[in-house]
């Protein structure tokens, strides 16, 4: 590795960033409460279209609290893609309920609306769309299907700041949706997330669930018991700032993206992500390379190759249908799904942090070409 590594993601704090931090700091709002949070929770809330905003640690725990607050447990069914991230299972296998898992459509990457429908059962409590690496999940078949069946429809947004599904932003369709400011995230807090619905009783539910239990009187006599899950001001400050400018956020990150679709196209050793669908444009939060399976070669390999150019990259997803962790919670068995392990094992993504110079973006694609050409 040479000094001049890039790394797959680089955030862009700006100085406007470090002004609004350095506000909260001085005004001594530092703590989970106060009015940076609040102002945080209101506009992320209303830029996304919703009613409430709860701001949370991070974005696996807004998933966590969502499972508590629904009271899952033994003999419920969850389903899920099994391409995504540990943090929509995690909270499942430990309420005690079933994960139900679905493949993944080749091109979007995105779990497969007629698989949840075959899915279904009579314990099925509720259904988790994780919109994937820039593209939505197919929502409208999905929302029809979630509501003539009763079934809750949680929303995983964590990858999806301002991206569109039709005229819908995402996050503003699933009954709740969670949203996650991880340091690669088109909203960063370094850690952080949000819950958000337009349901104020599971609003003030989730609101008690993350702050231990406390109401507001008496303070100290805990009816329900709840976690330590707040968000720090001066996190939310650097969130507001950002989400302020969401817009030319999400435009970087899709010139980006289109850079890199028209440096690749020519490339027969690899699939590039689909830039559109008939319901939404790629908005590439992440810029995912796929090796075509007879191209000899796996996503290890390359990216081994590639981290030694001073190229740095991410795998994809492992598919949760695989985990190890599965066996300790007596789910065994689990059957095939083909396209959720092709992508574990020939996909992973380049550096797109909107912190990267033009210098370094022709750099990647230089090498990228030379490596995979
Ligand atoms: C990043 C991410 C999360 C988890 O967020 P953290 O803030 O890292 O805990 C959850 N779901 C998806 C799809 C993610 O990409």
């Amino acid at each position: 590795m040479t000094s001049d590594f890039i790394p797959v993601n680089s955030p862009d704090i700006t100085q406007e960033d470090k002004d609004y931090v350095g506000l909260a700091l001085s005004q001594g709002w530092i703590s989970g409460e106060g009015p940076f949070i609040t102002e945080f929770e209101e506009l992320f809330a209303s830029v996304v279209g919703r009613d409430f905003g709860i701001s949370v640690s991070n974005g696996s725990v807004a998933i966590d609290l969502v499972i508590e607050a629904l009271g899952l447990g033994p003999g419920d069914e969850v389903i899920l893609p099994s391409f995504t991230i540990i943090s929509c299972l995690s909270q499942i296998l430990r309420s005690g309920a079933t994960p139900i898992f679905v493949d993944a459509c080749e091109t979007t990457w995105n779990m497969k609306v007629d698989e949840v429908a075959n899915s279904i059962t009579s314990q099925t409590k509720a259904i988790i769309a994780v919109h994937i690496y820039g593209l939505p999940v197919d929502m409208d078949p999905l929302i029809e299907l979630a509501k003539s069946q009763n079934i809750f429809l949680i929303e995983d947004a964590a990858e999806a700041h301002g991206l569109k599904y039709k005229d819908k932003n995402a996050g503003s369709m699933g009954d709740v949706s969670t949203f996650s400011f991880y340091a690669n995230k088109n909203v960063t807090t370094g850690e952080g997330g949000m819950i958000l619905t337009d349901d104020p009783l599971f609003a003030a539910k989730i609101k008690t669930l993350k702050n231990l239990g406390f109401k507001s009187s008496p303070r100290f006599v805990h009816d329900v018991l709840g976690w330590n899950s707040r968000l720090g001001s001066l996190q939310a400050a650097l969130g507001t700032s950002q989400t302020r400018r969401l817009d030319s956020i999400v435009e970087k990150r899709k010139r980006l993206g289109s850079t890199y679709q028209e440096a690749f196209k020519h490339l027969e050793s690899i699939k590039l992500p689909a830039t559109s669908t008939s319901y939404a444009e790629n908005n590439y939060w992440v810029f995912g390379i796929v090796l075509n399976p007879d191209y000899g070669r796996d996503a290890l390999d390359v990216s081994h190759v590639l981290g030694t150019r001073g190229i740095g990259t991410r795998p994809f997803f492992y598919p949760l249908h695989k985990q190890p962790v599965l066996k300790s919670f007596g789910f065994e068995q689990q059957p095939r799904l083909a396209v959720s392990e092709m992508l574990g094992k020939q996909g992973f993504y380049i550096p797109n942090g909107l912190g990267m110079s033009s210098f370094e973006v022709e750099r990647v694609i230089e090498v990228v070409l030379d490596v995979l050409d």
